[in-house]
């Protein structure tokens, strides 16, 4: 039974040269017309108790006040978060107002959209905020009590240095969040980025600097308290994302809003990604649902295999015999025989996980189960 939900906010007051999310320009979109239909889908959901509730984007706190009350307030009368009920931020967008009204409403987590402390960067990836604004947001944060937040960065910026690297680590062990993200960069098709690199007028690192980026980053954040707990996430211990980890046991959650997704009593469903459309069919027929995929068997394994593996503790045999019927050796004994070969993977009190050089080859070893 799914015990977690996505809630998906697909407006911005900016669009970043380097982003293919689902979502669009604020500017003249009919936001309260999709609060509506996403109250609207909210409501085909029985009222429960749930352990973790993220709201990303998007950005939702592109919301203006009354919006994002409009909404928390549905929540809150329908589910109860028993562990983590988080929202993604971006610093200036996080005024005191709708930081109070969060917490009014039980967010107990933010995960605070910073990519990088150096403001040239900043505006290289076309973000809205630049270094003040970080700050502001962390100062509002710690004022209000919410210091279970979470710093997201990214890396193999165009015109990134090691210096730009020293320096995030450097607020890091100042600010001291519980949590990091910090996601290389990827160059998404139909992107301002695509088209400047293939036009040559940009270059990010090669595979060979980008991974002695990632081991340094992996290095360093060890030291400052920081283990890494999924190929691109550290945190303080207790503070690891209980919501993101959902997906990566491939357990199931609700999924909610325009071109979401969810995982629900074996099946796979994907709702519509443009805003309108989305807003159309929750009005004329209660559901924006475009897609369900009921997974075999197979198919399930293999999810299991390649979402659990991006956590360093790996893939739990015991559990996996327990869901599936069939012990993990019996289904993949040769590939992670393969792979343990090649010193990609290694098994440990019952678990199998990427070793330290598997994570820089992660998605390869991702694909030998996928046959
Ligand atoms: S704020 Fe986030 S979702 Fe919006 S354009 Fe930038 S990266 Fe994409």
């Amino acid at each position: 039974m799914a015990e977690s939900m996505y809630i998906h906010i697909p407006f911005c007051n900016r669009i970043c040269t380097y982003c293919d999310f689902n979502k669009v320009l604020i500017d003249n979109q009919p936001v309260d017309a999709y609060v509506d239909a996403l109250i609207k889908e909210m409501k085909q959901i029985e009222p429960m108790t749930l352990r973790t509730i993220f709201v990303g984007g998007g950005t939702p706190t592109a919301l203006s006040e009354a919006q994002l009350e409009k909404l928390l307030i549905e929540i809150d009368s329908r589910f109860t978060v028993t562990e983590e009920f988080s929202f993604e931020a971006n610093p200036d967008e996080l005024t005191m107002a709708k930081l109070d009204l969060l917490h009014k409403y039980g967010v107990n987590r933010i995960s605070l959209g910073v990519q990088t402390f150096n403001d040239e960067l900043l505006k290289v990836l076309g973000r809205s905020h630049n270094y003040d604004d970080i700050f502001r947001a962390i100062s509002h944060l710690e004022e209000i009590g919410l210091t279970n937040y979470s710093i997201d960065l990214m890396y193999n910026l165009p015109g990134e240095t090691m210096d730009d690297i020293k320096d995030s680590l450097k607020y890091i062990s100042e600010l001291k969040p519980k949590h990091i993200s910090w996601y290389s960069l990827i160059i998404e098709p139909h992107t301002v980025f695509y088209n400047r690199i293939r036009k040559g007028l940009m270059k990010v690192d090669d595979d060979e600097a980008e991974g002695e980026k990632y081991m340094y980053i992996m290095g360093e954040l060890a030291k400052l308290g920081y283990p890494q707990y999924e190929i691109s996430n550290y945190s303080e211990r207790e503070y690891e994302s209980a919501h993101n980890k959902t997906y990566w046991k491939n357990d199931e959650y609700f999924g909610l809003g325009a071109g979401s997704h969810g995982y629900v009593g074996g099946k796979r469903y994907y709702n519509i990604k443009p805003v309108n459309h989305y807003i159309q069919a929750m009005e004329e027929k209660g559901s924006a649902v475009k897609e369900t995929i009921e997974l075999t068997l197979k198919e399930q394994m293999e999810e299991e295999m390649f979402l659990s593996l991006r956590m360093n503790r790996g893939v739990d045999m015991r559990r996996f015999e327990e869901k599936y019927g069939r012990s993990l050796n019996s289904v993949y004994g040769d590939v992670i025989d393969d792979e343990k070969g090649k010193g990609n993977l290694m098994e440990k009190d019952g678990f199998i996980s990427l070793t330290k050089a598997g994570r820089l080859v992660g998605n390869s070893v991702f694909i030998g189960f996928l046959n």
